[in-house]
C-alpha cells in the first residue's frame, strides 16, 4: 500500500519517515511526483493547512495521503508566530532571521516567561472518506541563545526542561520519540493501521 508524504520539507520528510517507517507501506515524497501542484499554507488552523496539503495529495495521485502542519506557540508573544510561524516576518526571512527576532522579543523575559510550545496537526486523506486528524503538543522554553546543530527550523531555541537541552541539541533518535510531529504521528498510528490493512485485505 502506497501513502503520498504530502511535504516539500525533507526534514520533515525524514522525521514523517523515521517516526512510522516501520508500518509497511511504502512512503511516496510529494517532490517525487512529476508535476505535482503546490502544497498551500494559507488556512487560519493548523489542521485547515493539514488537511488542504493532504487532501490536494489524494485529489491529485488517488492514493492515501498524510500532511502536517506545525507550530512553535510563544506566550509572551500571545500564542505567535502559531499558524504563521513559516510566514513570520515574510517570504524572503531566514530561520536565522527569525530566530533572532523571537530572541530579540523576549530579551527582557524571565526563564518563567519564557514558556512556549510546538504543535502539530497531521492530517490523513483518502479518496472519498472524511480526513482524519491526530494532534501532537511538545512543551518547552524559549533558550537565551540558540544551541546545537541536529533538526531544523526554531529547534536550537527550544528548550526542553527534561532533557536540559534544545532539540537542536538532543538529536534526531530522541527528537523523534518526545517531539510534537513524533506524539501527532504515534497518535495516528492506529488510522494508519487501519488504513495499511485495509488496503491489504
Ligand atoms: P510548517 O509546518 O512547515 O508551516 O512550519 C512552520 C514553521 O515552524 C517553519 O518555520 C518550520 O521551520 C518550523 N517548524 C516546524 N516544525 C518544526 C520542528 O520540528 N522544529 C523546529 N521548527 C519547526
Amino acid at each position: 500500500m502506497k501513502i503520498v508524504l504530502a511535504t516539500r520539507n525533507p526534514h520533515k520528510l525524514r522525521e514523517i519517515t523515521a517516526i512510522v517507517g516501520d508500518l509497511g507501506v511504502e512512503w511516496v515524497p510529494y517532490s517525487t511526483l512529476a508535476d505535482a501542484p503546490v502544497l498551500k499554507e494559507e488556512g487560519s488552523s493548523l489542521r485547515e493547512n493539514a488537511a488542504a496539503k493532504a487532501e490536494r495529495g489524494v485529489a491529485f495521485t488517488g492514493c492515501v495521503a498524510l500532511a502536517e502542519d506545525s507550530a512553535l506557540e510563544v506566550d509572551a508573544l500571545g500564542g505567535a508566530p502559531g499558524v504563521r510561524s513559516s510566514r513570520f516576518l515574510g517570504e524572503g526571512a531566514t530561520d536565522e532571521d527569525r530566530i533572532q527576532e523571537i530572541l530579540k522579543q523576549l530579551r527582557t523575559y524571565p526563564w518563567h516567561g519564557r514558556t512556549a510550545r510546538f504543535r502539530c496537526v497531521v492530517a490523513v486523506a483518502q479518496p472519498g472518506r472524511p480526513t482524519e486528524f491526530a494532534e501532537g503538543v511538545c512543551e518547552g522554553y524559549i533558550a537565551w541563545e540558540p544551541r546545537g546543530t541536529a533538526g531544523f527550523g526554531y529547534d536550537p531555541i527550544f528548550y526542553v526542561h527534561e532533557y536540559r537541552q534544545t532539540l537542536a541539541e538532543i538529536g534526531p533518535a530522541l527528537k523523534n520519540r518526545i517531539s510534537h510531529r513524533a506524539k501527532a504521528l504515534e497518535a495516528c498510528r492506529e488510522i494508519l493501521m487501519r488504513l495499511r490493512d485495509r488496503g491489504r485485505s
